[in-house]
């Protein structure tokens, strides 16, 4: 039988974050978080149950409506969920996979591109680190920095690191972030530009 996922959104737009902002994207929000960060944005991602599922063939069919090469798989957790044959599904009908995770559960799927997000609520998975291609802190407050730097060392030469304000306190922490990566060059900026634009 099909597998089925709960989904809490999909929707074609643009990448606004990390390495791949600006790019064309679909974005398939998978319900179920069990990482509790205080700020989250996606709240009504957490419970999985209050969402519907979708057959991966569905989702498929949505995206292939689009003409979107680059599919997201993003929550909530997406990693809550064995993605082995989503990525399947979408790798076989010639799409590009990228992957946002927080690293808290078990890697599944095959991937293009990941993007780990480290929360202190609920720390990675060590062996997860140096798989990511993209490495991105949130930074809320002043000691952020230190416990970005503390993923970081964790991580393979070549991943990209990326410092992002959180949205409400971006104001205040991005010409923290300004100077630092000013100080520390082998960070850059992550701007939540979607948000700016005002498109999901
Ligand atoms: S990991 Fe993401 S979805 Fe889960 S609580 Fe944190 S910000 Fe929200």
């Amino acid at each position: 039988m099909m597998q089925q996922l709960p989904v809490m959104e999909h929707f074609y737009t643009l990448q606004g974050e990390g390495f791949h902002q600006g790019r064309a994207a679909y974005f398939i929000r998978l319900a179920g978080c069990d990482v509790g960060c205080v700020w989250c944005d996606v709240k009504d991602s957490w419970d999985a149950t209050k969402h519907p599922h979708m057959t991966i063939e569905d989702l498929l069919t949505a995206v292939k409506e689009t003409p979107a090469q680059l599919v997201v798989i993003t929550g909530g957790e997406p990693l809550m969920h064995d993605l082995k044959q989503l990525t399947l599904t979408l790798k076989n009908a010639g799409l590009e996979l990228n992957i946002e995770t927080s690293g808290a559960h078990p890697l599944s799927g095959n991937w293009d591109w990941i993007c780990v997000s480290p929360k202190k609520f609920k720390a990675p998975l060590p062996e997860i680190m140096p798989k990511a291609n993209e490495l991105k802190i949130i930074i809320f407050n002043k000691s952020d920095f230190e416990w970005a730097e503390k993923y970081a060392t964790l991580t393979n030469e070549t991943c990209k690191l990326y410092l992002q304000p959180e949205w409400d306190k971006a104001s205040e922490m991005t010409p923290l972030i300004l100077d630092y990566i000013k100080k520390n060059p082998r960070w850059e900026l992550s701007l939540q530009i979607h948000k700016y634009m005002n498109i999901p």
